[in-house]
């Protein structure tokens, strides 16, 4: 079996698997409603919200557009914290849609500065919401979002959130750092596969909603809560992928939200301590390093295209490039979802053996 270790998708249990041969049902009909009913409730036990939580379908990003444009306003300021590749693709998404988009960037493998936020929010009144990434998976970098929640709500901000590549994996409890908005997608951390993207929507982010003119029909969180109330979503949702999602949901449930973070933590650090022992800088500043993903910093003469290439070909190891600017600089490990001690042994022991055929001496 292939040994998949990009952070996202990542792999599915069998049980997930088989579940999505299931056979069609009606999607108006009370065997959806039921299901449907049955998952938001066990998904926002684990998002740790009493919010409304939808089940979209469409990948992460289609979430991270219907956050914009459903709390948001062609010519509303917001203020885009962004410390990678998917906090560019949050700004831009904004732009696109006619926000005035005030840019706070990072370099890559660095965190944002919750006292820099506090200080674009006090120097700006006009600034409506913040949008910002709770992990950042091009980088494998973790924001402070319980600090940044903090400046954020303190200013009366909306604080609009892509925690996609770490909801129900690591901490990140909603409503107790209030988000308004908070996004994930299923193929990260949830171990079904891609198809759905899941938000939760806030009391404020609703009160946002109701004055909000970005053009939206698809994603149109009004919608989703006049259906949902039905037992339904607006359009045909990806019904196999609803009902792997009630299966990994009764898993996650069984391990439990501690368990499930104090898993990723312990295999999050195993992963850095070997990368460490095989002589290998992280390329994220330790401080901030994610517990989904690690990426690595390419020393001088390794030749990362080679090394995934022989990974894969070889060890059937699958493990993740760098993105943009970073492609050939850096290599990364996802480490969310369903995955053991074992997987990251294998990958460490396929490493010993290619490291050094892609130009790399491990001391
Ligand atoms: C994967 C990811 C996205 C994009 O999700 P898609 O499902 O590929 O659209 C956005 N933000 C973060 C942090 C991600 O990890």
């Amino acid at each position: 079996m292939t040994n998949l270790r990009i952070p996202g998708p990542t792999p599915c249990p069998e049980e997930v698997l088989k579940e999505m041969s299931r056979q069609m049902i009606n999607h108006r009909g009370p065997e959806f409603a039921e299901l449907l009913n049955d998952v938001t409730g066990k998904l926002k036990q684990l998002f740790q919200t009493k919010n409304d939580v939808f089940l979209l379908t469409g990948s992460g990003t289609g979430g991270l557009e219907a956050a914009v444009v459903n709390v948001l306003s062609p010519g509303d300021r917001v203020l885009a914290v962004s410390i990678g590749v998917f906090g560019d693709r949050f700004a831009a998404i904004a732009r696109q849609f006619g926000a005035d988009v005030v840019p706070l960037n990072y370099e890559w493998g660095k965190a944002a500065d919750p006292e820099e936020i506090r200080k674009a929010l006090g120097k700006d009144h006009n600034i409506k919401a913040v949008l910002v990434t709770h992990n950042e998976t091009s980088t494998g970098v973790t924001n402070d979002l319980a600090e940044i929640s903090t400046v954020v709500k303190e200013a009366g901000r909306l604080l609009v959130v892509d925690a996609i590549s770490s909801l129900g994996s690591i901490e990140m409890p909603v409503d107790e750092w209030r988000c308004d908005v908070t996004v994930t997608g299923s193929q990260k951390g949830w171990m079904i596969p891609p198809g759905l993207t899941m938000v939760a929507v806030s009391q404020q982010a609703w009160e946002a909603n109701a004055e909000a003119r970005m053009p939206r029909f698809y994603w149109d969180f009004a919608k989703a809560r006049s259906y949902l109330e039905k037992g339904q979503t607006p359009w045909t949702p990806a019904v196999s992928i609803v009902f792997a999602f009630r299966v990994a949901l009764d898993r996650m449930l069984e391990e439990g939200l501690t368990g499930i973070i104090a898993r990723h933590a312990r295999i999050a650090r195993k992963v850095r301590d070997g990368v460490k022992a095989l002589g290998l800088p992280l390329f994220a500043e330790e401080s901030h390093a994610s517990d989904t993903v690690t990426s690595i910093a390419a020393p001088e003469g390794l030749d990362v295209k080679k090394l995934l290439k022989i990974l894969r070909e070889e060890h059937q190891t699958v493990l993740g490039g760098g993105q943009q600017h970073l492609m050939g600089k850096i290599f990364r490990i996802g480490h969310l979802g369903w995955v053991t001690e074992e997987d990251i042994n294998m990958v460490f022991q396929s490493l010993m053996i290619a490291l050094p055929q892609a130009g790399y001496e491990v001391a």
